[in-house]
């Protein structure tokens, strides 16, 4: 593959790199991505359904298993990873090596809110600018060796999440949050199509908001209905990884920066699962 001028336009480097526009492969963003060993694309048809939610929670539970995971925060207008992993006053500095991401109890992170300077900013930013950026945050964070790198993708199947995919090499796939109402499994589809359309494979499908286990008489209330998920997976010919049901505790420790895949509730237990069919993968 050889170096792009416009990729030597939105580098960080630009004016201080030996193979600048001299038609090389590009020995930042060649070197920082050979260090990780699987980079996994977290996608979802809409947003809401607990996209972000999956990749904090799964990064983490990498994490406990003694592996050494990063998240990269696609999502530039819509940036919650630093909330959800509690660390929403940290901010990426420029060190000898690149920008250094921030790191939430070993797991590294960038994103667009760790560089904003107001939390409640809009990013009004046309399509380039957020593309220029996310390139900034593949080849130019010191991510340094990693297990997993988890890519939590903007929602939706526009051209937004197809540019990020199509920026980042070696992708091991994808993995599609979904929830259970005919809508969100209508976009889902879609977002299915756009990962196969390049020519990636998609690891599976996530279940997410998926019945409500009642904390009085315990019995199930099908809020948004439940199964869709696994349905669809049958019928695109997918694997179905599990499902998560609707617990006020996740959104409580989401709130407070904390992941739930490590409590003792029901959620907590079917993640862990998920995670365990995930991982069966890449053995
Ligand atoms: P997305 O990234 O798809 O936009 P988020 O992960 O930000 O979605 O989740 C949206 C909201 O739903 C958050 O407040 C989150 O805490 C909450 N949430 C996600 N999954 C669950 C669940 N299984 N039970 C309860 N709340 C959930």
């Amino acid at each position: 593959m050889t170096k792009q001028n416009n990729d030597c336009d939105s580098c960080a480097q630009k004016g201080s790199c030996k193979d600048e526009n001299n038609g090389q492969e590009c020995t930042h963003k060649v070197f920082r991505m050979s260090k990780i060993k699987h980079k996994i694309i977290i996608a979802s048809g809409k947003g809401g359904v607990g996209k972000s939610t999956v990749s904090v929670n799964l990064a983490r539970a990498l994490q406990l298993k003694g592996m050494r995971v990063g998240i990269l925060d696609a999502d530039i207008t819509g940036p919650d990873i630093p909330k959800l992993l509690g660390i929403e006053e940290a901010k990426l500095m420029q060190g000898p090596e690149g920008i250094e991401p921030a790191k939430a109890d070993g797991i590294k992170a960038a994103s667009m809110a760790l560089i904003l300077t107001s939390r409640d900013s809009p990013v009004v930013w046309r399509g380039p600018m957020k593309m220029a950026a996310i390139k900034q945050f593949i080849q130019d964070v010191n991510w340094g060796d990693l297990d997993f790198l988890l890519i939590d993708l903007p929602p939706g199947t526009s051209d937004e999440p197809l540019s990020v995919v199509q920026l980042i090499p070696e992708l091991a796939g994808a993995i599609i949050v979904t929830t259970p109402q005919e809508v969100a499994l209508l976009d889902s589809r879609k977002a299915v199509n756009m990962i196969r359309a390049m020519k990636l494979p998609v690891l599976g499908i996530v279940e997410n908001m998926s019945g409500l286990v009642c904390p009085h008489c315990g019995d199930g209330i099908s809020i948004f209905g439940a199964g869709g998920g696994q349905r669809m997976a049958e019928e695109m010919d997918v694997t179905f990884l599990g499902s998560i049901p609707i617990d006020p505790s996740v959104c409580a420790l989401g709130d407070s920066g904390l992941t739930f895949v490590q409590s003792e509730t029901l959620a907590g237990g079917s993640f862990n699962k998920i995670v365990e069919r995930l991982l069966q993968m890449f053995n």
